[in-house]
């Protein structure tokens, strides 16, 4: 469906796809005639990006500014770091116009919605950061229906199963899928499970079943049944089958509430210390100090720390970090990540407000999510537009459709047309359709990932610890990139202080599995 049969909706694309550093092309210095060729990709935002990616020298200047600590990546992993170091000395650099990250929340006429990370559960660190800051999430408090065959199924691991619009056969194998995913140990079985890949435990169920992963999974971790950790996979069943998703909360903006209040709370008394606009091109470690070199307004300057945090992807960690362990980098290169674009629908009248995350196997998206859902029965609260937030998780070899706007365009159309097709009640067109593109957003739970890659890849060095939401697991959580910021903050006020324990308090926060 290509979207100019759709013109009189207004299509929006907005997003970075980049793998590196938005920078001017004049501050290159000569090319680096051993690095691997590829196409350079001209556009919004990536105009300069992947020249990173290949390998190119920059310039680094000799440090004309100091900081204690530079952190790097304006994420909430970059964001809760300086919260938790506030009142120390540091510097947070951010390539975007904007911090947030993948969670990343936007407003239509004033109404917000979330263009990534979606929810916390109660009592994670995402949660308890929020209330510290003053952020109260509201409980979802709706299991998640399906929506398949033009049914719509409430709960759909309890009462659902018994009610999905599939042939008798096929609601028995979900039932017993069910049963089977409960009775195995988790836990003592871990690096046995995150070895394998989920569809060994999908495969012997009705194809309907994995249809039904091959939705859940991408959408949380990227990655379809046979490309994930059976570890993973059994993790959310688990949860998901006992009723976990009861202790899910969330704002409108979804996660993007925390980083829009971490910059609300750390602006007005940090402003200077924290850059936007601002690249890193290099961090070099040296006996006493490490040198961090960004572009910003115009120009490359380094700055001289004595510990740094990285809070950006490995991908671009492992190409900006000089002098990395070589296992290190292979462990960081070997991460693989899912281009994942989020579809903003914007309705002018209600659609759809019956369930808050709604599974769609078979569709041009997984899942969607109602943005205002938790607020809606807020005394006095009034819905003024219905916005929908459309999972489009794209298998690695779909990255490059990200690059073309109107491939984006056709995307967003397809998500509107399969919207359309699941009720009869959804044949409604948007007033205006918002795509939000990332091209590296989220590591992919393959197997081995968990117990293996990431551990190799995120070992602190004397200066630099290793933070991001990639360096815990077992998925993409900001729980997560919050917890190892925590203990991020807590090494470098050690390294700092001269104090002994800095290196095993990382180790050990790497190596704690949350429940
Ligand atoms: C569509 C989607 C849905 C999700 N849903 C959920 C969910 O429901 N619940 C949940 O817990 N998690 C969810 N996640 C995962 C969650 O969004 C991430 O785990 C989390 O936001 C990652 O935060 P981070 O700070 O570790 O990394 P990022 O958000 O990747 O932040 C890294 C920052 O570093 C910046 N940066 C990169 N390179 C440089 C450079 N060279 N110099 C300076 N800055 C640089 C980037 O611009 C970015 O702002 C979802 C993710 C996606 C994409």
């Amino acid at each position: 469906m290509e979207p100019s049969r759709r013109n009189f909706i207004k299509f929006v694309v907005a997003g970075s796809v980049a793998a590196g550093c938005p920078i001017d092309e004049a501050l290159l210095a000569v090319p680096d005639s051993n690095a691997p060729g590829g196409a350079l990709v001209h556009g919004e935002h990536f105009e300069i990006c992947h020249h990173v990616r290949d390998g190119h020298q920059f310039e680094r200047p000799d440090a004309t500014r100091k900081a204690a600590i530079v952190i790097v990546g304006g994420g909430i992993a970059g964001l809760s770091a300086a919260y938790f170091l506030r009142g120390k000395d540091w510097l947070l650099l951010e390539k975007e116009p904007q911090f947030g990250g993948n969670a990343l929340q936007e407003e239509f006429e004033g109404q917000i919605y979330g263009t990534g990370s979606a929810y916390a559960y109660h009592g994670d660190e995402g949660d308890q950061l929020a209330s510290e800051i003053g952020l109260k999430l509201p409980f979802v408090n709706m299991p998640d229906p399906t929506i398949v065959n033009k049914t719509y199924v409430p709960d759909t691991w309890k009462t659902g199963l018994d009610q999905l619009p599939f042939p008798k056969e096929v609601r028995e194998s979900f039932n017993k899928f069910r049963d089977d995913m409960m009775k195995i140990k988790l836990r003592e079985k871990m690096a046995e499970l995150d070895a394998q890949p989920f569809s060994n435990f999908t495969s012997a169920y009705a194809p309907e079943v994995q249809q039904w992963w091959d939705a859940f999974g991408p959408s949380n971790w990227g990655a379809r049944a046979e490309e994930s950790s059976a570890y993973v996979g059994l993790a959310n069943a688990q949860d998901l089958i006992s009723g976990g998703d009861a202790e899910r909360a969330i704002l409108p903006g979804g996660l993007g509430c925390i980083t829009h209040k971490l910059v609300e709370v750390l602006q007005p008394k940090y402003k200077g210390r924290m850059l936007d606009n601002a690249a890193v091109v290099a961090v070099v470690q040296d006996k006493d100090a490490v040198r961090v070199t960004y572009h910003h307004e115009g120009k490359l300057t380094t700055v001289s720390a004595k510990a740094v945090l990285m809070c950006t992807p490995k991908h671009i960690t492992s190409r900006i970090v000089i002098g990395l362990p070589s296992e290190q980098k292979t462990a960081m290169r070997h991460y693989r990540f899912a281009p994942y674009p989020v579809v903003n629908m914007i309705f002018d009248k209600p659609v759809y407000n019956r369930g808050y995350d709604n599974w769609c196997p078979g569709s041009a998206f997984t899942d969607f999510i109602v943005a205002d859902w938790t607020i809606q029965k807020n005394p006095g609260y009034q819905q003024k537009h219905n916005i929908l937030s459309f999972y489009t998780p794209l298998r690695e070899l779909q990255r490059s459709t990200l690059l073309d706007e109107h491939d984006c365009k056709s995307l967003a159309a397809r998500v509107l047309v399969d919207f359309q097709k699941l009720l009869p009640e959804f044949n409604i067109d948007a007033v205006e359709v918002r795509i939000y593109r990332r091209g590296h957003p989220m590591f992919m739970a393959v197997p081995g990932h968990y117990t293996k890659t990431r551990l190799a890849a995120s070992h602190p060095m004397d200066r630099i610890f290793f933070g991001n939401s990639d360096s815990g697991g077992p998925e993409s959580l900001t729980s997560e990139a919050v917890r190892l910021s925590k203990a991020g903050s807590e090494w470098a006020e050690l390294l700092l202080a001269g104090k002994p324990g800095a290196k095993e308090l990382a180790e050990k926060a790497l190596a704690a599995t949350p429940e």
